[in-house]
């Protein structure tokens, strides 16, 4: 059976903050962070995340929803470098007592366009670090389920480390003169830097400025200057703006590449892992070069 959106809005609204009494109240600022912490609780917490599947933490209006949110909470996971700019209003407006935990703790973070470069999730490495941070507060928070987030952690971290050697793989893959893209946001630095491939980006670290057409103009410029193969869509921003890039230089447009959130669980990035694996698979898709001809048809040239 499927729900209307406003059926579903509607039971998300008649859910209880807190589910079950027994676990932990937690409650995480985005989608992709509130899997890790998923991944890492288990049975033992109540994820409560504020931006969901396909939302726009830069941008993100919080709700006195949210703000109840936090109240109920002991935990609260943010990702930190920047990310939320409306994190710290949040915590103050709804008084929690929760500890706030930033997962990006330890992570080098790189610098972006425009300040620091929040997207470090992108680099399954530092993903590796959020999921000890989130391990080690909750073991603090809940110390009797200590061996309990120890378990899952190790888990979780050994389907990490295996993801992170298929991406490098299936990179591996993409003849290296091809490696270059450009995507509608400055999110992917970090997957960049650790994989090896270079993004060019018409716009600057956070959606929360549109690009002006200069910016537009010089991507355009450098698309054709590197000779890019593909432009890829983002998620969360105007489609138009890349189309039209694609028209002008002649770079195939790739399919939607998952930057800042997961999509709903019907989608192709439900989970961190699922999203992770998504994004390689396109790029390798797009930057697979043309199907060489068959012998056959080399003959009736
Ligand atoms: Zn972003």
């Amino acid at each position: 059976m499927f729900l209307t959106s406003a059926a579903a809005a509607l039971i998300m609204l008649m859910t209880p903050v807190r589910a079950d009494p027994s676990s932990l109240p937690v409650v995480a600022s985005f989608s992709i962070l509130g899997d890790l912490v998923k991944s890492v609780g288990g049975d033992r917490v109540d994820v409560a995340t504020i931006v969901g599947a396909n939302g726009d933490a830069h941008v993100y209006q919080p709700t006195p929803r949210d703000g109840r949110k936090l109240a109920a909470a002991r935990l609260v996971f943010v990702n930190g470098l920047g990310f939320e700019g409306w994190i710290d209003r949040l915590i103050a407006a709804s008084k929690t007592k929760a500890n706030i935990v930033t997962a990006s703790k330890s992570v080098t973070a790189r610098a972006g366009e425009h300040g620091v470069d929040p997207h470090a999730w992108q680099d399954v490495a530092n993903a590796l670090i959020y999921v000890a941070n989130i391990r080690d507060a909750l073991i603090e928070a809940d110390p009797q389920g200590a061996e309990f987030y120890k378990a899952n952690a190790n888990a979780y971290q050994a389907k990490l480390t295996a993801l992170d050697e298929d991406i490098r793989q299936g990179v591996a893959s993409i003849p290296k003169e091809r490696r270059r893209i450009v995507s509608t946001h400055d999110a992917f630095g970090y997957f960049a830097a650790r994989y090896g491939l270079e993004f060019i980006a018409p716009q600057g670290v956070s959606t929360e400025s549109e690009a002006s057409a200069r910016d537009i103009a010089r991507i355009i410029e450098a698309a054709k200057q590197h000779k890019v193969a593909a432009v890829f869509l983002e998620t969360i921003v105007d489609p138009r703006l890349t189309q039209r890039i694609a028209a002008e230089t002649g770079a195939k447009v790739g399919g939607a590449l998952y930057s800042d959130s997961l999509s709903d669980a019907t989608g192709p990035a439900a989970t961190y892992i699922d999203m992770m694996r998504h994004n390689v698979r396109e790029l390798t898709k797009a930057f697979a070069p043309p199907p060489q001809p068959s012998p056959a048809t080399r003959e009736r040239e």
